[in-house]
């Protein structure tokens, strides 16, 4: 499918022990669902990501990972969990204000996001992660057009502000990786802000990762925020994930959404109406998937899938709208 050889190998190499440690945090929780595809066999080498329970965490990467076991998905149970939570805060919040907060469509950026972007690098060179200024503000425009609908999508209520840029020099935090002990100290560090500000930290990521996202959480957590390759930022080097997409995907994670595979094709998958059910990841750019016997094509343009840079280039309005709840219910001031 053109993932550079380089790229898989790293992912390859450092796959067995992440596989092991996550397939087996996972078990200890419960079913994974029985991911079903009918990808060919060159598609299971595709993008992946793993859930981290203690932190509600999710990873994007490419390469690695067959489709047919994937750690990466929440399970039902979280799911439903995280589901039933963000109801209780939406019922809450519509007591207090005394309006009805579900169904809030968002057709024009209402909230502006301060965004905080720490720079973890090894030494003061490019390829020791000190990435230019400009490279970070073509991201903060990426994030403006993707979630104002400018590249073709639903426009969401999100605009995007550069509130400062942090450089870090630590080597013991480089490469960034995820849900290690390195990883709680950097952002125990350098956290700034509140639940509604979006703190970015970029670097080297370990097992080939692009980056992954926390989840909103009732209470401020220290991990909160999004971790991203630096390399996939517009004018990286990370081939056909270097137009800045990792960024809005995990800011959509940041933001509430799932994936538009998860739950595969059966049940309320990512909880989103408008996104037809997908089985599993897309990787490339695989015009007319069709993996669900349920209506519609496999929504791989959508921002949620694993899909290359080149290829995806929106959100629906039913995910602005769970945005913007989301938004309402855990980082509003
Ligand atoms: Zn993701």
């Amino acid at each position: 499918m053109g993932l550079r050889p380089v790229l898989l190998n790293r992912r390859v190499a450092g796959m067995a022990s992440t596989s092991l440690a996550l397939a087996l945090g996972v078990a200890t929780i419960g079913l994974l669902p029985a991911a079903t595809t009918t990808a060919a066999p060159s598609a299971a080498v595709t993008a992946d990501e793993v859930c981290d329970d203690q932190t509600g965490t999710l990873a994007r990467a490419k390469g690695g990972g067959a489709a047919t076991h994937d750690p990466n998905q929440l399970t039902i149970a979280q799911v439903h969990q995280r589901e039933a939570e963000f109801a209780d805060i939406l019922q809450e919040r519509a007591k207090r204000v005394g309006q009805r907060m579900l169904n809030t469509q968002a057709a024009v950026a209402t909230v502006t996001i301060p965004v905080v972007v720490h720079v973890i690098r090894r030494d003061t060179t490019r390829a020791g992660g000190n990435i230019p200024d400009s490279m970070i503000q073509s991201q903060i425009s990426v994030l403006n057009q993707s979630f104002s609908g400018a590249t073709g999508g639903a426009a969401t209520a999100f605009a995007f502000q550069l509130q400062s840029i942090n450089r870090v020099t630590n080597s013991s935090w480089y490469p960034i990786r995820q849900g290690s002990t390195a990883e709680r100290q950097m952002k125990t560090q350098l956290r700034q802000g509140t639940k509604s500000t979006l703190n970015v930290y970029l670097g080297a990521l370990s097992n080939g990762l692009l980056g992954w996202a926390t989840f909103p959480q009732r209470s401020l957590n220290v991990m909160d925020g999004v971790v991203v390759l630096s390399e996939s930022l517009p004018g990286g080097t990370a081939t056909n994930y270097n137009q800045g997409d990792t960024g809005t995907h995990e800011v959509g994670h940041w933001l509430n959404l799932y994936h538009t595979f998860q739950g595969g094709c059966s049940g309320s998958g990512d909880q989103v109406a408008d996104t037809p059910a997908e089985a599993s990841p897309a990787s490339g750019c695989p015009t007319g998937r069709d993996t669900c016997s349920s209506s519609g094509l496999d929504p791989i343009t959508n921002f949620m899938d694993y899909s290359y840079d080149s290829c995806m280039y929106q959100f629906t309005s039913g995910q602005a709208t769970r945005m913007i709840n989301a938004w309402n219910a855990y980082r509003a001031a």
